[in-house]
């Protein structure tokens, strides 16, 4: 075992501070990685403050993780000392159900292990990438093919593969008239990925800041989602919407944007749940209403070549790991350009100082 340096929360209402936490010598099949950058998901608040009522503490958040190979195992085929890996929200799966046969981990029947809060009914916690290092069987580890800005590639590890999934998955393409709800995180990575699949791209926000950014990222029209007006003038009209919003909203407004057979696709968690949606709303036109969780390791590994080939990587606020409970607060009020990053020197820096 190896002492790591990290930052943790200790309970729901303790802010984020140093803590140590032990890391496994790597086995036959596991990559050592020296975290670069780790990005700042509005998941990991939720589970530092027990939204989810499933929080085990100490916990040590961080599931966007970018860093270079330190050791492998004598069994590791597909990664050496010195190259540039990412790993997401998953860090193991049962890989012998039906969904892990297909490539589909986070559904794994028998429960994924999270990067953070791993197996929660039972068994030991994990621990995320606001560390030093980390440990990872090779399965659930990504290759990089970005040569710069890797801070920037963080947030793919999950904004962009969350938003890439259900985007494949409801086949959006040329001719698709897309809508993405809420310039965050995950909003700012669906945008940018609708508008290079080719979709028509129409952003939702609350904020009117962010108007020109939303059109800057790639959105074709931005509509202010509080204006009943706005909204009026895209009734019946699309086919998909992405909502990736971090708190309770009505969701009416945004089924009654669907054209017939369009899907409603939630993948913002809140803490607390949206009100139940009119029955009439979804059964008049044929609508649905989804939800998507994450991306499979095959999956997350074609989005982040898809990305280098395309050269999208995320718009980021580069953060000092002693800053991230200044970053959680702005998050809450959503102001973030669009994601936090952390870079894990300036946590390298603070463990000497304490050594
Ligand atoms: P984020 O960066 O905080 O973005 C959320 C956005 O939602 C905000 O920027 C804001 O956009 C909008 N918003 C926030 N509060 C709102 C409110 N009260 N009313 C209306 N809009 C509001 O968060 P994120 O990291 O993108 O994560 C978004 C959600 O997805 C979180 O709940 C997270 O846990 C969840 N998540 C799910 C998965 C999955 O697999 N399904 C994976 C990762 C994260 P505007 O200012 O543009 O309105
Ligand atoms: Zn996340």
């Amino acid at each position: 075992m190896t002492k790591t340096y990290a930052y943790g929360a200790q309970s729901a209402s303790t802010p984020l501070a140093p803590l140590h936490i032990e890391r496994r010598a790597p086995g036959p099949h596991d990559v050592q990685i020296d975290i670069l950058y780790c990005g700042v998901c509005h998941s990991d608040l939720h589970t530092a403050r027990n939204e989810w009522n499933n929080t085990l503490y100490p916990s040590v958040p961080g599931h966007e993780i970018v860093g270079t190979v330190t050791a492998v195992g004598d069994k590791v085929g597909s990664f050496k000392v010195g190259d540039t890996v990412g790993v997401g929200c998953m860090v193991d799966s049962c890989q012998h159900c039906a969904s892990c046969a297909e490539g589909e981990e986070q559904y794994c029947e028998n429960g994924f292990t999270g990067t953070y809060n791993g197996p929660v009914f039972g068994g030991e916690n994990t621990f995320g990438g606001y560390s030093d290092t980390i440990v990872v069987n090779e399965k659930f580890v990504l290759r990089i093919g970005h040569t710069d800005n890797l801070a920037g590639v963080a947030p793919l590890l999950c904004a962009g593969i969350t938003t890439w999934s259900p985007l494949r998955h409801w086949n959006v393409g040329p001719g698709k008239k897309v809508g993405i709800v809420g310039l965050g995180g995950l909003g700012h990575m669906g945008v940018k990925l609708a508008h290079a699949m080719g979709a028509h791209v129409a952003l939702f926000t609350t904020s009117p800041g962010k108007v020109a950014d939303g059109k800057r990222l790639g959105a074709d029209e931005v509509v202010i989602s509080k204006d009943p007006e706005q909204m009026a003038r895209h009734a019946g009209s699309f086919d998909f919407i992405l909502d990736t919003v971090a708190a309770t909203h009505d969701l009416d407004p945004f089924l009654n944007l669907l054209a017939r057979d369009g899907t409603l696709c939630l993948v913002g968690a809140p803490e607390h749940p949206h009100p139940s949606p009119g029955v009439f709303n979804l059964i008049f036109k044929r609508r649905s209403l989804a939800g998507s969780l994450i991306g499979g390791i095959r999956e997350t590994q074609e989005m982040l070549d898809f990305c280098a080939r395309h050269g999208i990587v995320s718009d980021i606020e580069m953060i000092a790991m002693k800053d991230i409970n200044t970053a959680y607060e702005r998050m809450l009020k959503s102001d973030v350009k669009y994601r936090f990053v952390i870079d894990m020197a300036t946590l390298k820096d603070e463990a000497k100082a304490a050594a």
